[in-house]
Order: structure tokens, then sequence, then C-alpha cells
């Protein structure tokens, strides 16, 4: 296993449109164990292979909403998602502080649909057809628009996008900063 690199913005391979998964080969597992190690290191809650430079439609999240481990402590939950569709989208949208792994340290609100029922392929190629909500159905479409060159960021006006862009842009002048003094 190995800790991949993150795209972060503003690199143009985070809008690439990524390819369907033609097959679940050991390849692709070995990647998804790749991702998992990435997104706990990181830590986050999902990844998408675009942003570690796979542009295929791939993703993992860990919610951490898993069975309590003997000490009380949350336990994983790892989940994968190959060629993930959404059908049906709510009317009702729900609010969420949103960061990404591709935009670090930032966050901002963002509307989505509130329940969604998504169908998808699992690390053994078993089709899922499942209706999510709350923060699974967040962060399944959070990941999804990684899929097609979407951020979190896009779904924010102008000027607060521009505002997240800015705090990146200096969080990452005083991080040199540090690191030259
Ligand atoms: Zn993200």
């Amino acid at each position: 296993m190995a800790i991949l690199t993150i795209l972060e913005v503003p690199d143009p391979r985070l809008r690439r449109i990524s390819e369907p998964v033609a097959e679940v080969t050991d390849e692709i597992r070995a990647l998804i164990a790749d991702m998992f190690e990435t997104m706990y290191d990181a830590p986050g809650i999902g990844l998408a292979a675009a942003q570690v430079d796979v542009p295929i439609r791939l993703l993992v999240m860990d919610l951490g909403d898993g069975p309590e481990d003997a000490e009380g402590n949350p336990g994983r939950n790892p989940r994968v998602f190959i060629n993930p569709e959404i059908l049906d989208p709510s009317e009702d949208y729900s609010v969420y502080n949103e960061g990404c792994l591709s935009v670090p340290g930032q966050y901002a609100d963002v509307e989505r649909p509130a329940v969604v029922r998504a169908r998808w392929l699992d690390e053994n190629g078993v089709a899922h057809d499942e209706v999510l909500d709350s923060l699974t159905a967040t962060c399944l479409q959070h990941e999804m628009d990684h899929l097609d060159g979407i951020l979190f960021i896009d779904h924010l006006s102008r000027l607060k996008r521009d505002m997240v862009l800015k705090k990146l842009e200096k969080a990452r002048r005083e991080k040199a900063g540090k690191k030259a003094a």
C-alpha cells in the first residue's frame, strides 16, 4: 500500500471528466487500498480517484459510523463506489459545511439534495441500489462531482469562491514562510 499525492486547486487535472471503470480488477482493488490509506492519512471522509490523478469513476468513503471498538472509538466503515449514478434526487435540500482534500483547510456551506437513490458497484463488482441520506448522500454527491471535474467551491457564489481561494493562498503563503524561516 502507498500514500498517494492528492491534487490541489488550481491543478487542471482536477477538472478532467473521469472514465467509467470497465472491469473491477486486482489493479483497481490495489488502487482502492491505496486510496483508503491516503484518505485516512490526510485525514478525510471521502476521496475520488480523480483527486489522486487517476481519472476513473471510482470513489471511497468512510464516515467513521461503523460499530464502536472495545474502547468506544467510532468504528471504521469503508465504502467503495464504482461507476456511481444518482437517480431520483429529492426536492428537499440539506446544507452541510463541506471541505475537500483538494481545497485543504477550507470549508463552506453547500446545499445539495437531502436524499438520493444511487446505483454503483462495490470492490467485488457487486451491484448496489440504495436510498442514501444525511452525510452519506452529501459525501457521495461531493465525491461524484469530482468525477465530472466539479469542486464544492463551484457551488458557491463567485464572491464566496474567491474568498475561499484567497484564504487558501494566504494559508499556503504562511506555510511556505514558516518553512523558509
Ligand atoms: Zn472533494
